[in-house]
C-alpha cells in the first residue's frame, strides 16, 4: 500500500537492524485517517470471504482492526493480553512470547464473542517473528472458529512470520513488506 510505504519512508525510525518505530501515526499517536484508508483495503481484499467478525490483540491493532470491522460492518473482538495465569474459565488462553520486550504473556478472548459458526479476520500491527499472530490463531481455533485470513500493516519479511503462517495454511496479506532494515535503510519488498 503506497500511502502506508510513504509515510514509513518519511517517518519510521530505525533502531539497530531490525526494529522499526513507527510511534507518530501508529504505535503511540495514531493517525485516523490513513486507519481509514487501512481499513478500506482490508475490507477490500478480504471481501467475498464471508468474514464475520474481526479480531486483533490490544493496544495498537485495535486502530486498525475496527476501521476494517466498521468498512465490513461486523463486530471487533479484542483479545488481551494478561500477565497472569489466573484460570479463567470463560476465556479461551493461550501463551505468547513477546518479541519487543523479551517477556511472556498470556492472550485471552471471552467464549462467548467467538463461536464455531465464525470467520474471523485477525488484524495486526506488526508480523516479525510470528509469535503474536500465531498465537492469535491458536486461540481462534481453540474456539472452532475459521480463520478468513491475516491482514499486517507492516510486515518484517527478514524475519520468520510469513513462513510460519504459510505453513499454518494462513492467508497472509501484508500492506507494506519490508525486506531489510541494514544500516538504518528502510528497503521494501516488491510483491
Ligand atoms: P512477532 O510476534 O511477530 O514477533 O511480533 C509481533 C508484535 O511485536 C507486534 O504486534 C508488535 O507489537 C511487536 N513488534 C515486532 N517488531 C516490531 C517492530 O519492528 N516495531 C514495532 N513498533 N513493534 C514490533
Amino acid at each position: 500500500m503506497r500511502l502506508l510505504e510513504e509515510r514509513i519512508c518519511e517517518e519510521g525510525k530505525v533502531l539497530g537492524d531490525d526494529i522499526l518505530k513507527v510511534d507518530g501515526f501508529i504505535n503511540q499517536q495514531v493517525d485516523p485517517q490513513l486507519m481509514l484508508e487501512i481499513g478500506k483495503e482490508f475490507a477490500n481484499h478480504f471481501k467475498d470471504r464471508g468474514i464475520t467478525k474481526i479480531a486483533t490483540i490490544e493496544s495498537s491493532g485495535i486502530a486498525p482492526a475496527l476501521m476494517t470491522a466498521m468498512e465490513m460492518e461486523v463486530p471487533l473482538i479484542i483479545m488481551k493480553k494478561s500477565p497472569s495465569k489466573v484460570l479463567k474459565t470463560d476465556f479461551y488462553n493461550t501463551e505468547v512470547v513477546s518479541f519487543t520486550k523479551g517477556t511472556s504473556y498470556e492472550l485471552t478472548v471471552s467464549k462467548s464473542h467467538i463461536s464455531e459458526e465464525d470467520h474471523v479476520l485477525i488484524i495486526d500491527d506488526f508480523l516479525a517473528n510470528g509469535e503474536a499472530s500465531t498465537g492469535a490463531i491458536r486461540l481462534i481455533r481453540k474456539a472452532n472458529a475459521t480463520i478468513a485470513g491475516l491482514g499486517i500493516l507492516i510486515e518484517k519479511s527478514f524475519q520468520p512470520g510469513r513462513e510460519k503462517l504459510e505453513e499454518a495454511k494462513v492467508e497472509v496479506y501484508s500492506l507494506a513488506r519490508i525486506a531489510s532494515l541494514i544500516g538504518g535503510n528502510i528497503q521494501f519488498k516488491q510483491n
